[in-house]
């Protein structure tokens, strides 16, 4: 067995602090970033459940819609991952 399960379980490291860069533009998103009471805007950030890990596919909303919700790795659908990605399930 090789099989590398559960590998990226911890990459996110400590929860309260997530900083992803936009894979297209670069541009630094937080992903829990919003502080409550000062969250005027709240930016949402998409990413590939199944590239994120492997590629950094996060992306900004302004380029995930440019890709049209597509993930530019394996052609899948992006999901919202902001304010906090979803658990994996
Ligand atoms: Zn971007
Ligand atoms: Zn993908």
């Amino acid at each position: 067995m090789t099989i590398g399960l559960l590998k990226g379980t911890n990459s996110w490291g400590h929860i309260g602090w997530v900083t992803v860069y936009c894979r297209v533009c670069g541009r630094r998103l937080s992903l829990t970033g919003q502080k409550p009471g000062a969250a005027r805007k709240v930016e949402v950030v998409y990413y590939c459940p199944k590239c994120a890990e492997k590629y950094e596919a996060y992306f900004c909303a302004a380029d995930a819609r440019a890709l049209k919700y597509r993930c530019p790795f394996c052609g899948g659908r992006l999901e919202i991952a902001s304010p906090l990605p979803a658990p994996q399930r």
